[in-house]
């Protein structure tokens, strides 16, 4: 594969960490300095690499839209340079980072790998030189022409992607669609289930600071306390409810918030607290009303693909009633019906 080529974009996380006195933390150049000392990386059935180190690095509990617009300029601008490109982050906020920038990029035709680690490669038994290596192979290979994920030897798409676990070695899941790849001894795509490459140009869309809320509905919840945040200022919130999107209904006053907000603009999208299934609002009594009340379906979406896509529309400056219909659409894989 030695006339492919990836860019791989190193934003932090705890794959390039090293152990300082306050605990786990990037450390600049010393990543780089890593790779140039792993054989495997320079073999010669290995696609060849450049590295852009971001400054500063980052653990992902900082990285926020600013963030995402950078990984994406830093893609955009080196499009036509590379076959594949591989991000490393952080797990923390990486299934957030992998659903906004499979909206970001508009018109993809190339792969595009995000893995991290849960151990540092700078400690034994780390799991960042299998993440990162298979990261390189898959966006050498151009298979998957996609925003993608791979962790603990499962390629997963990028805005179907979940962290499962704050200790695991297989830290990610997706639990709404089947993986896109598994990974062994081969590497086995699963190829009825790949996303189309888009025959079109690559446009970046940056993202613009949104005021958007999440709120997970539990027994008990009062709701005349969330009065003060849904307010106008709230442009979109993703409601977390029970089951199949349901809420308490024996107190209405969530109710009324909800349809004030929605007459002020504000875009409420019901998902699941439910780690697989889908929002079938109206299936119950206590779901119906939130459609009358104006709120819309997340249907299968994660809250971290409902969060980035609330960014995205908004950013894309849509009407009010364009992003309620884009909500409950597919737009890059992220929601089944
Ligand atoms: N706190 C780290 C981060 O998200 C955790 C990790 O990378 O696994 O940057």
């Amino acid at each position: 594969m030695r006339n492919k080529k990836v860019c791989i974009i190193y934003t932090g996380g705890t794959i390039g960490m090293v152990n300082t006195e306050n605990g786990f933390a990037p450390k600049k150049g010393y990543l780089p300095e890593v790779l140039s000392r792993i054989d495997d990386l320079h073999h010669e059935s290995m696609p060849a690499w450049d590295i852009i180190e971001f400054e500063p690095l980052l653990d992902s509990s900082n990285v926020a839209f600013e963030q995402w617009n950078q990984i994406g300029h830093a893609i955009a601008d080196n499009y036509s340079e590379y076959d594949g490109f591989v991000v490393l982050h952080g797990t923390d906020t990486m299934a957030y980072t992998a659903s906004a920038l499979s909206f970001m990029l508009e018109g993809l035709s190339k792969p595009v790998v995000i893995t991290g680690s849960q151990i540092p490669l700078s400690e034994i038994r780390s799991d960042g030189r299998d993440n990162l290596i298979t990261s390189v192979i898959i966006a050498g290979q151009g298979t998957v022409r996609e925003v993608c994920l791979y962790f603990g030897s499962k390629l997963i798409r990028g805005n179907c992607a979940t962290k499962s676990s704050a200790d695991g070695l297989i830290a990610f899941d997706s639990p709404n669609f089947p993986y896109l790849a598994e990974v062994g001894i081969d590497i086995k795509y699963n190829l009825p289930h790949l996303m189309e490459a888009a025959d079109e140009e690559l446009r970046l869309i940056e993202l613009k600071q949104t005021s958007i809320g999440v709120l997970k509905i539990f027994p008990g919840i009062q709701f005349s306390l969330f009065e003060k945040i849904m307010t106008e200022s709230l442009k979109g919130i993703v409601l977390e409810g029970f089951g199949a999107g349901n809420i308490p209904s024996t107190d209405q006053s969530l109710l009324h918030i909800i349809e004030k907000a929605f007459s002020h603009g504000t875009i409420v999208t019901v998902c699941s607290q439910c780690h697989s299934g889908t929002v079938k609002l109206g299936a119950y009594e206590t779901s119906s009303a939130l459609t009358k009340a104006g709120a819309v379906s997340g249907y299968s979406m994660t809250t971290e693909a409902a969060v980035a896509k609330l960014y995205y529309l908004f950013s894309k400056g849509y009407e009010r009633d364009r992003i309620k219909e884009l909500m409950e659409e597919n737009l890059r894989g992220e929601l089944l019906k």
